[in-house]
């Protein structure tokens, strides 16, 4: 269906930074579709990996014990603050899993409550539940009756979210920096009040770490910029390489709420998928792309800085690691289109807003010459 305005290209081959199209011309990607091949195209490692265990066991049910599944929670489990995984096939549906171990967790551990606090701007997915916690009224437009006990308060704003807690209240989800809405770095004080005033009232505080997880941001996770930890983090984009994996990460005494028959999922963590996300984060960790990722980060923001000191339309460079925007004066949606041109795939958070989120393997040479397909785009702006 005609649900996305696509660009006039068709993408038929990739490796590394760099993906080709129908017609043999190469684009440098700093799209890597949406955050989501953290490790460059076609990755050895993944490749690897997929080939060996598709043509050992594509799929069983999660009525069995599956070998790669068991083995990828234990690697999450063992780099994060959780205890217990579960694995789903996307963004929304980890967001949807936590919504519904919140409501559990609320009903059997906390008097029956039920609210869940979200942010203006934020993005949580498409599915009724996560488009209704999304704070933005046109992903919700249209689609009313939309499910009861979500709650949008102002993003960065402490005193908004402590005047918005009631008996009600079971969970804040947050994105720890805001992807979709436009690239939004909180202050360090926000993050940390989240979790005093979680402590303080017995809530539970969730990031979606969809976007930002898996090194995107110069650490493993968001939240380690922090130095805070929540009860329930979701992942999905880079988590499986390129292959659809999601999951949500939960504490042992919160994942308590969901017993066997809770929740489900046909395809979540199947052997193939999994075996993919046990590769993206042996090579995250074994490689050093988050200190990589941290290293190129800041090599791409000083030369941002420098472009916006030069065009004054530019109004801000923000973000943290390689997940950077840009947010002009005027809508840029025609720079997304130049930049195409000039053989550089950006994308927008927001009209305003242009965003950069490359391979966490790229290197000086990469970000040098995006910088310089970028400056002669902005020059003919
Ligand atoms: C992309 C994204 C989602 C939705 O993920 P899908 O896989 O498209 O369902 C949810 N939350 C955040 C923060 C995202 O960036």
């Amino acid at each position: 269906m005609n649900t996305y305005a696509r660009f006039p290209i068709a993408l038929v081959r990739g490796e590394g930074a760099r993906v080709w199209d129908a017609d043999g011309k190469g684009y440098l990607d700093f799209v890597a579709g949406i955050a989501v091949n953290s490790l460059g195209h076609c990755h050895p490692a993944v490749a690897k990996a997929v080939s060996e265990q598709v043509r050992t066991l594509i799929h069983v049910s999660n009525l069995y014990h599956i070998e790669p599944q068991a083995r990828l929670a234990k690697a999450l489990c063992d780099h994060s603050f959780a205890d217990r995984v579960f694995f789903c096939n996307s963004g929304a549906e980890a967001n949807e899993a936590a919504i519904k171990l919140a409501r559990r967790y609320g009903a059997e551990q906390a008097q029956g409550r039920s609210e869940i606090i979200t942010a203006l701007n934020s993005f949580h997915g498409r599915t009724l539940a996560t488009l209704t916690a999304t704070g933005q009224e046109k992903i919700r437009l249209g689609y009313d009756p939309l499910p009861a006990g979500f709650r949008y308060v102002p993003f960065n704003d402490l005193d908004a979210v402590v005047d918005a807690v009631d008996e009600r209240t079971a969970a804040i989800l947050v994105e720890p920096i805001q992807g979709e809405g436009g690239v939004v770095v909180p202050d360090v004080a926000y993050i940390r009040g989240l979790r005093q005033l979680c402590d303080d009232k017995r809530l539970l505080l969730m990031f979606d770490e969809v976007q930002v997880g898996m090194g995107r941001t110069g650490r493993l996770f968001g939240y380690e910029h922090f130095g805070v930890e929540p009860d329930v983090m979701t992942l999905a984009k880079a988590l499986g390489g390129g292959l659809p994996l999601g999951a949500m990460l939960a504490r042992e005494d919160v994942a308590r709420s969901f017993p066997p028959g809770s929740h489900a999922s046909t395809f979540g963590g199947n052997p193939v998928v999994c075996r993919a996300g046990l590769a993206v984060m042996e090579t995250i960790l074994e490689a050093g792309l988050v200190e990589n990722c941290e290293a190129m980060g800041n090599a791409l923001r000083q030369g941002l800085e420098a472009l916006a000191q030069r065009f004054t339309f530019i109004r801000e460079v923000r973000g943290k690691g390689l997940l950077l925007g840009l947010e002009m004066d005027r809508e840029c949606g025609s720079m997304v289109l130049e930049c195409m041109k000039e053989g550089l795939l950006v994308v927008l958070a927001g009209a305003n807003v242009l965003r950069m989120v490359p391979p966490l393997t790229i290197g000086q040479a990469e970000v040098d010459e995006a910088l310089e397909i970028l400056e002669r785009v902005l020059e003919r702006v």
